[in-house]
């Protein structure tokens, strides 16, 4: 098999933006997107995704795809491992990790379909049930997320991740009054997108590891490894990161210093299926848990389940809920040109799987894609 062509299509988003409030300088989340396409002399055309979050970014995006294209076209899409290794030789100075996460992803939707085989079988099978946790990105007072987190407990989610990093008084005041009136078998969790300081991320760690909060997300900045190691040590709430690390080599020295208990890897952006479940392997090593950061469009989510399903460490998936007003926040909204649309739905289990569709397992409904495209 030969690649013939690669085609980009820049997506706006199918999601009204949501805030994340706790970042420093607060900013709007949009879910636009790239699609790329690999094509092939049998038929086969295989999809990839990523996203740098707004659509001027993912016209940067496209063209990073579309500059990278010319090393793959001609190659035999089946050797996913060497083409990795050869665009990375590109990404590790240029830095569009995204490109290259959304191109191995296409590679190895045109495995999956060559091989009539959902993906996650390709992988190595399901190793275990994935349950999916809420992040809830909607700018709500504490004593409204209360009633939120009745709302998504009811639907089965384990748990629901929020914004921290509003300052220490007001996190722990956050901590205190939803930890008080959430079910006893819902958690919370809380992310502070690298805002903290050392001394204030400790201080709410400690309210956090009080209250028993499920994790605490990136506390402080991801370049003090120390530091993150020592709130890992000194408090039980556990710390988890690194959504933007690439590819997965800085994996190895963020376990070794053993700063932190949950890996959350972005498939979108850690160089793809393969850099994924690499960073998977090393988690598994230091008996770690994975827990994909998977935020993102749809394609992206249908690669980061399959990742999430052939992991034997991983039990949880992030799952974004991101209209407060869904008859079901089980149904994922951030995809409208996906044409199997239920495909990606989380059941009133709290249990996700991945599409069993050839491949990634998702469909492109033409129509709608062309109403999406921006570029
Ligand atoms: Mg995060």
């Amino acid at each position: 098999m030969e690649i013939t062509n690669v085609e980009t299509a820049v997506l706006g988003s199918a999601v009204e933006a949501a805030s994340l409030p706790a970042q420093v300088g607060a900013r709007e989340l949009d879910i636009s997107s790239v699609v790329v396409r690999v094509h092939t002399d049998e038929g086969i055309t295989g999809f990839g995704e990523s996203f740098y979050r707004s659509e001027e970014n993912n016209k940067f995006l496209a063209e990073s795809i579309d500059a990278m294209s010319r090393h793959i076209v001609g190659k035999d899409p089946q050797d996913v491992k060497a083409i990795w290794h050869e665009l990375y030789l590109h990404v590790k100075r240029a830095g569009a990790y995204g490109a290259l996460s959304a191109i191995d992803e296409a590679l190895w939707d045109i495995k999956g379909k060559d091989a009539g085989k959902p993906l996650y079988q390709l992988l190595g099978g399901q190793t275990n049930e994935v349950k999916a946790y809420a992040t809830f990105p909607a700018d709500k007072t504490a004593e409204e997320l209360i009633d939120y987190a009745d709302w998504l407990s009811e639907k089965g989610f384990q748990a629901m991740k929020i914004g921290a990093g509003f300052g220490v008084e007001e996190d722990r005041h956050r901590i205190k009054t939803i930890m008080n009136n959430i079910p006893d078998d819902f958690g919370l969790a809380i992310d502070a997108n690298t805002s903290y300081s050392y001394n204030d991320a400790a201080k709410v760690a400690k309210t956090a590891s009080e209250y028993e909060v499920e994790w605490f997300e990136e506390p402080i900045s991801h370049t003090d490894l120390d530091g993150q190691a020592e709130l890992n040590r000194k408090f039980t709430v556990p710390i988890s990161g690194y959504q933007t690390h690439t590819p997965h080599y800085p994996a190895l020295d963020h376990l070794k210093a053993r700063s932190l208990d949950i890996y959350q890897p972005s498939v979108d952006y850690v160089g793809g299926i393969t850099g994924a479940m690499r960073v998977a392997g090393l988690v598994e090593a230091f008996d770690k848990e994975l827990v994909p950061h998977a935020l993102g469009p749809a394609i992206n989510y249908a690669a980061s389940l399959h990742v999430a399903a052939a992991s034997r460490q991983c039990r949880l998936i992030e799952f974004a809920v991101l209209d407060d007003d869904l008859e079901d926040p089980g149904t994922y909204i951030a995809g409208q040109y996906i044409e199997n649309q239920d495909a990606i739905h989380v059941d009133d289990g709290g249990t996700i799987d991945p599409p069993e569709e050839p491949g990634l397992g998702v469909r492109i409904d033409e129509d709608v894609f062309e109403e999406y495209r921006v570029d």
